[in-house]
């Protein structure tokens, strides 16, 4: 007889949120992490992470994004902490790019409150952005940034009240699954259960084998600047912001009460097998320097008066899959093992309805969203 409904592996951004459902629809659930969350060896670290709704991406995401919204804003109600800082996101690029058509068609498709707008209306609203005088602009007034850290933290908190056991500083080595259950071996012991969720973002090709291969993780990082001149402050209304540029894209927040502000490239990276083994990562060796090269000349470039003094930065991952879509599923060969991966670096901000989906997978439930397109025998 199972001890545990359910075990999480990972409780990070997707673990904690799912730990934290789990609990609250009263299964007795064990959420296991390695480190001490919210820590920042892996993806849910740095500050913030800027949700949107017209996604680019793809249209099919929006569904997921309001559900996600929804449930942000009860995180925000039941823990009575401010998690969601809605700045407003700017986005441009060319009209015939990725972003801006991308932004276009999810905002049309479901009727998402936009506002296009020329580069130079963008600048004189506010004059730390500019675009190239032939591109597009558009405003996403419902959109803005998470504090992430907070995000986890407040998961956990809850999923605590809620009952959830969490044990931390503990490494899950291996686990076994089969018409009985599931066991889990962890460095202070084994464990068992009815079903398996795992969540190991930058470490799930490690944890889970069916995944191997599937997977490119990449290091990313983030840079502070200190701003050469006011008005780059969240409360001087300076809004988050995304550009497609003939380099890559990159993006940014304002300035968090003299944080400086955060600006990194989505493109790139550098590929490594798995956090662990990233030695290279405290050296910040040549590909490093040449992506914070790339993010000084954006900077330079596109955000006058944000200068190019850089006060700080971090590193994190992103779980790339081939396609850039995520993995929510079942495994093929074992039903009793729900696996959500490969978020490819824009899942933060779905967490918090990844968290109520894979509860629902893990507990046999299906979701009534559609995550048809996320399964993994499309790999
Ligand atoms: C630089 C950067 C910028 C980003 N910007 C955005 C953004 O603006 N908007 C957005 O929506 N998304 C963004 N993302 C993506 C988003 O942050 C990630 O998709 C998300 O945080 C991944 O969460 P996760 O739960 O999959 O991984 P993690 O949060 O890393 O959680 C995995 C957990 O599993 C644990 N674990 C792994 N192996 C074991 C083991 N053997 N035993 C025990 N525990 C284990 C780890 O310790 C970790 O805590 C960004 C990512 C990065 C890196």
């Amino acid at each position: 007889m199972a001890i545990w409904d359910v075990i999480v592996i990972g409780a990070g951004g997707v673990g904690s949120a799912a730990a934290m459902h789990l609990a609250k629809s009263g299964a007795r659930v064990l959420g296991i992490d390695q480190y001490q969350p919210a820590h920042d060896r892996g993806s849910s670290h740095g500050q913030t992470r800027i949700i949107r709704q017209a996604y680019f991406e793809h249209p099919s995401y929006v569904p997921l994004l309001r559900r996600a919204y929804d449930l942000w804003d009860e995180l925000e109600q039941n823990s009575n902490r401010k998690l969601f800082h809605r700045t407003g996101l700017v986005e441009l690029g060319p009209i015939d790019g990725v972003v801006i058509p991308g932004v276009l068609r999810s905002a049309k498709t479901y009727s998402l409150p936009i506002e296009p707008l020329l580069p130079a209306e963008v600048t004189e609203r506010w004059p730390g952005i500019r675009g190239n005088h032939d591109w597009q602009a558009v405003i996403e007034k419902n959109a803005g940034f998470l504090k992430v850290e907070e995000c986890v933290q407040t998961h956990l908190d809850l999923a605590r009240q809620f009952g959830c056991k969490l044990m931390h500083n503990c490494k899950v080595h291996q686990w076994e699954a089969g018409p009985r259950g599931v066991t889990v071996v962890t460095d202070q012991g084994s464990e068992q259960a009815a079903h398996l969720l795992v969540a190991g973002g930058p470490w799930s090709q490690t944890l889970v084998p069916a995944l191997s291969g599937k997977l490119r993780v990449l290091r990313k990082h983030l840079y502070w600047f200190d701003p050469e001149r006011s008005g780059f402050e969240e409360t001087d209304g300076f809004p988050c912001f995304f550009h497609e540029t003939s380099n890559g894209f990159f993006y940014g927040f304002p300035s968090l009460n003299g944080s400086g502000v955060k600006v990194a490239r989505h493109s790139g990276g550098q590929p490594i097998e798995q956090p662990d083994n990233d030695a290279a990562a405290d050296d910040f060796d040549d590909t490093d320097m040449q992506d914070q090269q790339l993010v000084s000349d954006y900077v330079r470039e596109y955000l006058p008066g944000v200068g190019d003094r850089v006060i700080s930065r971090a590193k994190c991952y992103y779980t790339s899959t081939p396609d850039e879509h995520f993995v929510i599923d079942h495994l093929p060969d074992q039903s009793n093992v729900t696996i959500v991966a490969g978020l490819s670096g824009h899942g933060f901000k779905f967490t918090s309805v990844l968290g109520e989906i894979a509860s629902q997978l893990a507990q046999g439930t299906k979701s009534t969203l559609d995550i048809g397109p996320f399964g993994i025998a499309r790999f």
